[in-house]
């Protein structure tokens, strides 16, 4: 099935971008949220993206002014999901409030809408049930700056019909983003399975005295041709993130090495300040870190 009229629902940080690229290449975007203020937010998150999209991306006055004009917006959750053929939900990453949100939806959307979920920790099948149309029902991840960042990570649950799947794939590609298929339920998507345990390894390596920030890095880099190395990568995800993740493995495991590196990105970290490339400083300093001086994958 080809999807005309989309939804967005939720449009803060990622809705409204996710709104806005679809809307960018041509489709018409109803977007929904819980109230006026929060939409007035997101009307000026979305003028903002206007500039983004002409410095980034080249467009013209022209094409931003029309892709803005291409979105309305709306508070009723029925006005909004009646003519939808496609929800994207992008609401609060907190599980009840997307349970009450999918028994809503599903009770006053088209019995042929599809609904996706760009949930980033939540799996679809928390909420399938919820939904009253499993087979309707999947993940499409998108990353923060969509229209730089362009994967949209699209995932099934074990009740996702193909069909709807396949269509998903094929909306993804038509709003310019390369599609990554995962044909199976997978906490944190192809990416952050990855990422996460080659950046908690790193860490563990600094935690144990094994070694350094630096000759980690030169490490990676030099055997692998990445050009960044892990503590570099970490700057850029924020110390925050990686503290939370390590403090839930600490509680979790009770492993003492994951309790040490808690505290050492808490105490020389977090509570310095130094969250990353955001605030400036993280295992480098910015605007110039030491991993970009010429001689740093030397000896
Ligand atoms: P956000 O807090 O910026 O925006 C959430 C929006 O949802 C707000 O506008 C809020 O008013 C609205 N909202 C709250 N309750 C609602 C309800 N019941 N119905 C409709 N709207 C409601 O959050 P965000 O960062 O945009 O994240 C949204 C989702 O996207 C989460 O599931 C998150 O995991 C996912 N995500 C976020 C990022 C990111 O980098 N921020 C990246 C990928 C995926």
């Amino acid at each position: 099935m080809d999807y005309k009229r989309i939804t967005v629902a939720g449009s803060g940080v990622l809705g409204s971008q996710i709104a806005y690229q679809t809307a960018f290449k041509g489709f018409e975007v109803t977007v929904y949220d819980i109230n006026d203020e929060a939409i007035a937010r997101s009307q000026e998150r979305i003028a903002k993206l206007k500039g983004n999209y002409k410095k980034d991306l080249g467009a013209t006055q022209e094409e931003v002014d029309a892709a803005e004009n291409r979105i309305s917006f709306q508070t009723d959750l029925a006005k909004a999901a009646a003519n939808a053929d496609l929800v994207i939900e992008a609401i609060p990453e907190v599980e009840d409030i997307k349970m009450r949100f999918y028994k809503e939806l599903g009770a006053v959307a088209p019995a042929h809408t599809v609904f996706a979920t760009n949930s980033s920790t939540l799996l679809p099948s928390q909420f399938a049930e919820a939904t009253g149309r499993p087979g309707q029902f999947l993940a499409l991840h998108f990353a923060n700056t969509i229209w730089i960042n362009n994967t949209a990570e699209i995932m099934m649950h074990p009740e996702t019909d193909l069909n709807v799947f396949n269509d998903l794939v094929a909306f993804a590609k038509a709003i310019g983003m390369v599609a990554l298929p995962l044909y199976k339920e997978q906490p944190g998507y192809i990416l952050n399975s990855l990422l996460v345990p080659f950046l908690e390894a790193a860490e563990l390596l600094l935690v144990k005295e094994v070694s350094d920030v630096h000759t980690i890095d030169k490490t990676w880099r030099i055997a692998t041709g990445a050009p960044l190395g892990p503590f570099a990568i970490l700057d850029v995800v924020g110390i925050n993130t990686a503290y939370n993740i390590v403090q839930a493995k600490a509680a979790a495991t009770g492993n003492p090495a994951y309790r040490k590196l808690a505290d050492l990105l808490k105490t020389e970290y977090i509570d310095k300040g130094k969250l990353g490339k955001a605030t400036g400083e993280g295992f480098y300093s910015y605007p110039n870190p030491a991993f970009l001086e010429p001689d740093f994958l030397e000896n």
